[in-house]
């Protein structure tokens, strides 16, 4: 997203863009957009600083950390950033939106809070019911004894 700061106004400069993920290399293992990335920016000009006030959102597939199993994010959020333009005519915000937007993403995605993975010994998704295959109860007891 470049912007050149002469077209900003005393009101400001809305610019909304889509943005394909792909080009913005935003993808990761376990998420990507599955959509392009909806971005508007609104900036204000104050002497030789920029303010731009941004919005970024798209829809995301992503993986489960536990059942492995894809399931969709609506990614929506909001960002601040300031730049001093002295000396410049153009400013690019591309990358300061794509780290924003990777810093954003959950360090473990989980289809729900409560999901409960795979089955140790079928590899089933236990969220789709009991497979019937019981962890070994006494392994299960000392685990949670040496674990505390
Ligand atoms: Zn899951
Ligand atoms: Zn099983």
């Amino acid at each position: 997203m470049k912007i050149k700061i002469n077209d900003i106004s005393k009101e400001g400069l809305t610019i909304e863009e889509k943005q394909d993920a792909g080009a913005l290399d935003l993808a990761r293992d376990d998420l990507k957009f599955v959509t392009p990335v909806s971005i508007t920016a609104f900036l204000t000009r104050d002497k030789d600083e920029v303010y731009a006030h941004v919005t970024a959102s798209g829809r995301i597939e992503a993986i489960c950390g536990r059942c492995l199993a894809a399931y969709p994010i609506d990614f929506s959020k909001e960002f601040d950033f300031s730049y001093d333009i002295k000396g410049k005519t153009v400013l690019d915000l591309t990358e300061d939106i794509r780290q924003e937007i990777i810093l954003e993403y959950p360090i473990k995605p989980l289809c729900r809070e409560s999901c409960k993975g795979l089955c140790q010994v079928c590899g089933k998704s236990l969220n789709d019911g009991d497979c019937g295959h019981k962890p070994d109860a006494q392994k299960w007891n000392e685990i949670k004894k040496s674990g505390n």
